[in-house]
């Protein structure tokens, strides 16, 4: 696949699948965003990368920060073709001990973050008549998960904006749509408890966890030319563990 000359902003790549897709989409020509709360995390990861790419820190819950990472990155390069929104974190505990302040996190920074994005990409979408969203939810956004109730109820909800932008969006030649990956070995999984995670890997009929290489391939098709009458979907990554 071929990317050269398309810019993509990916929020939340200073490090795990994030930064993996920044990687190879760069690898395949595109001018890439690195997006995410650290400034000096950003830049080293965007020097690492090279061919031109650039961070912009930003905070996806800020409206403030979402407008100053379009803005940028137009004024640096010009365009937005693609858009990932990948930037997520887990705050796991049993729903009735679960502490408001988890759930509204998880809510602000996995859905609310993903709106803010999606909304402004959008509006420069829509202007140049071309666009492609995929944002990155679960399995767990459509099986749901024990101790997860705040996690599944935003990757849930992130299906829901998918559907609705893509309907709204694509008269423009914007698809919209979303990735859900199973167990990926990232920091954020190295946190679950062993017990879990073997339990997880069990069921997994390829018997291996997923890479973030594994996602990252998903999410180039979906924003490929060759995906162009592909949207409102949601293609699920996970070793056919929910099939
Ligand atoms: P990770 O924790 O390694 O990376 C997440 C990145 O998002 C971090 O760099 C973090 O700083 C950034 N981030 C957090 N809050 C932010 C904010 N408010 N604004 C901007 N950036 C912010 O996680 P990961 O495993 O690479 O997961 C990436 C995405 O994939 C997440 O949306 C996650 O829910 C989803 N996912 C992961 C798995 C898995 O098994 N790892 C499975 C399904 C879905």
């Amino acid at each position: 696949m071929d990317f050269t000359g398309k810019v993509v902003v990916i929020t939340g790549s200073a490090r795990g699948i994030g930064r993996t897709i920044a990687e190879v989409f760069a690898r395949h020509g595109a001018r890439v965003v690195i997006c995410d709360l650290d400034s000096a995390a950003i830049e080293q990861v965007a020097s690492q990368i090279g061919g031109g790419a650039i961070g912009v820190k930003a905070d996806v819950t800020n409206s403030s920060d979402v407008a100053a990472l379009f803005e940028s990155t137009i004024s640096e390069l010009g365009r937005v073709d693609i858009v990932v929104n990948n930037a997520g974190i887990t705050r796991d505990g049993l729903m009735v001990r679960m502490d408001e302040k988890d759930w509204d996190m998880v809510l602000d920074i996995n859905l609310k973050g993903a709106f803010l994005v999606t909304k402004t990409a959008g509006k420069i979408m829509m202007k140049q008549r071309y666009g492609r969203i995929i944002n990155i939810s679960s399995i767990v956004g459509v099986t749901g998960n024990a101790g997860q109730a705040n996690y599944s109820a935003s990757k849930a909800g992130l299906i829901g904006l998918t559907k609705s932008a893509a309907k709204e969006l694509a008269a423009r030649s914007i698809t919209v749509n979303a990735v859900a990956p199973g167990f990926i070995e990232t920091e954020m999984t190295r946190e679950m408890p062993e017990a879990a995670r073997e339990d997880f890997l069990k069921r997994v009929p390829i018997r291996r966890p997923g890479t973030p290489d594994d996602v990252a391939s998903a999410v180039m098709f979906l924003a490929s030319d060759e995906a162009s009458y592909v949207t409102g979907q949601v293609l699920t990554v996970d070793g056919g563990l929910t099939m």
